[in-house]
């Protein structure tokens, strides 16, 4: 596989093109923002960590019957992908109640969410990402209603997964992020499941292992991100 030209670069990952059209490649940066981009950081081997935790649980959704657009590493923090088209709906699930949930409605942080909560929100930095329901995906013509349907039942299923796999490793999931994208007439989980986009909570000490430690000036992020790629990348070289 020949990398090619930079398609795009956002906030903490770079897509490049391949000789292969139906390929892409994601690198994973040590960049990091929070707060719509106000605050900035470059943490290194932050891009190493998050690329091998997203292919590890990328991969265990994979051998649980969900298709993802994973397809295997180029390099410690090079990712190959197919090219799908992504939807511009961010799907939040939530199992604990943290972040914007507590500071928009009368949760208490910790408060368990059973069933789980799915949200989503409009992908789109020029609006700020706002929530939005089904009838607003479908008048702004992001999603049919079967997709909506399906991208709801896999977000369900990916946590189930999810759930199960980090509790064996000592680690909460409170609330995480997802991308879905069409790839041959079929809803495929994309982009990253990391340490930038969900919150891992420590089971027995509640402490965050995820980019809250940035947020919240909690402490250091790369032992955090190195903690939660080494319970859960076995073998990794840390
Ligand atoms: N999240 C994300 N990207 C976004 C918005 C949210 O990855 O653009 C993740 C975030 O890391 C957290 C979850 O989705 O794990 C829920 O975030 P929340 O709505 O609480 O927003 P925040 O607390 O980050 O303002």
């Amino acid at each position: 596989m020949i990398k090619e030209g930079e398609l795009y670069s956002g906030k903490a990952k770079t897509v490049y093109g391949t000789d292969n059209p139906e390929k892409l490649i994601m690198e994973f940066r040590d960049s990091l923002t929070a707060f719509n981009g106000k605050k900035k950081s470059e943490v290194p081997k932050k891009g190493y960590y998050n690329a091998q935790i997203a292919a590890k649980l990328l991969g265990l959704l994979e051998e649980n019957g969900i298709k993802t657009h994973f397809d295997s590493m180029l390099s410690g923090n090079e990712m190959v992908v197919d090219a799908v088209e992504i939807i511009k709906i961010e799907v939040i699930v939530r199992n604990i109640a943290a972040g914007s949930l507590v500071k928009k409605y009368p949760f208490k942080t910790g408060e368990k969410l059973d069933p789980p909560i799915i949200l989503f929100d409009y992908k789109s930095d020029e609006h700020g990402d706002p929530m939005i329901n089904d009838d607003i995906a479908l008048a702004l013509h992001l999603a049919s209603k079967d997709e909506l349907t399906e991208i709801r039942k896999m977000a369900l299923k990916i946590n189930s997964i999810l759930l199960k796999y980090l509790d064996e490793k000592g680690i909460l999931l409170p609330d995480f992020k997802l991308e879905f994208g069409r790839y041959h007439g079929k809803i495929v989980l994309a982009d990253e499941i990391s340490c930038d986009t969900c919150r891992f909570w420590d089971k027995i000490t509640g402490e965050s292992l995820d980019k809250d430690v940035f947020r919240f000036d909690k402490g250091d992020l790369a032992a955090a991100y190195r903690e939660v790629a080494k319970r859960i990348v076995p073998g990794i070289n840390l």
